[in-house]
């Protein structure tokens, strides 16, 4: 078995990696390591994951409680006990497995927050289809797809419904939609099974991005993206499970 650790970098988060070292003994390597350890906040996760996507992760959380990290400052001996004896619990996340087709060939990423298609300059326009069927003509910024997981971070700026991450399910989020007798969208978040086949298809851009979490793509030249979304997973140990009634009011309400 094989670990490796990715921190922030800030000081608390390296103490916490040299202490977890001195303590943990197996390989440590970045070579296709079995374990992550990740130090920091939910976005350093958010790029860990993209480096090691098949792994199983340890998220320690440094600042306040996150959506992610399972492992607090207080269950560091916990951490390295579940490392040696494989006394941990894997929860396979729903993630987003997007591909996008242009003229000019095509771009395979994933999300574990959410994807988005948008156009900062001018309205895009998208045909939204789900299952081969068309939904609507969106006319707008852009569209935001979430995941449960992800439901509490750029979803929730767009007015979002927050989902609870026992739920399989993707969440349709509109950037700034606009509706007129011509353009006529739902206009609320649409909740859907992960076993649906999302595509978005967009027919006039000038300078268009979509993103994977923190990752971004610019299609300046294309003439044409499609992106066909299906669930995949990644895995996220714990040992004692962390209310999430308890991480939305530490996050977002007073304590
Ligand atoms: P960042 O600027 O460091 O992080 C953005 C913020 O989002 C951080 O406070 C981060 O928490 C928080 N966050 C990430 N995932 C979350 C989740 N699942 N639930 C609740 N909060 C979450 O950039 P980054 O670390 O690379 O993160 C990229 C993410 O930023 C994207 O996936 C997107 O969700 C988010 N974003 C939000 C907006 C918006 O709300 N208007 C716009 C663009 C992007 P930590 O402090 O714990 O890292
Ligand atoms: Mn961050």
């Amino acid at each position: 078995m094989k670990y490796y650790i990715v921190q922030k970098e800030d000081e608390l988060s390296k103490k916490i990696k040299s202490l977890l070292m001195e303590k943990i003994h197996l390989e440590y390597s970045h070579q296709q390591p079995d374990y992550v350890i990740v130090i920091g906040g939910d976005g350093t996760l958010l790029a860990a994951v993209h480096q090691f996507p098949n792994a199983i992760f340890f998220a320690i959380h440094t600042g306040h409680l996150g959506f992610y990290a399972n492992y607090t400052l207080e269950d560091l001996d916990c951490l390295v006990e579940d490392i040696h004896h494989g006394s941990f619990i894997v929860e396979k996340l729903d993630i987003i497995q997007g591909k996008i087709e242009t003229s000019k060939g095509s771009i395979e990423d994933f999300a574990i927050n959410e994807m988005t298609i948008l156009c900062p300059l001018k309205p895009l326009i998208l045909e939204v289809k789900i299952d081969g069927i068309r939904l609507e003509t969106f006319r707008g910024t852009g569209i935001c797809i979430s995941t449960s997981y992800g439901s509490t971070a750029y979803n929730k700026s767009l007015s979002g419904a927050v989902i609870d991450p026992k739920l399989k399910a993707f969440q349709l989020t509109e950037i700034a939609g606009m509706n007129s007798n011509q353009y006529r969208t739902l206009s609320s978040s649409l909740l859907l099974s992960t076993d649906r086949r999302v595509e978005l298809e967009a027919k006039e851009h000038r300078g268009l991005v979509i993103t994977f979490d923190q990752i971004s793509y610019s299609l300046q030249d294309f003439n044409r993206a499609s992106l066909f979304l299906k669930a995949s997973q990644i895995s996220l140990a714990h040992h004692n499970e962390k209310s999430f009634i308890d991480r939305i009011r530490r996050s977002f309400l007073k304590d």
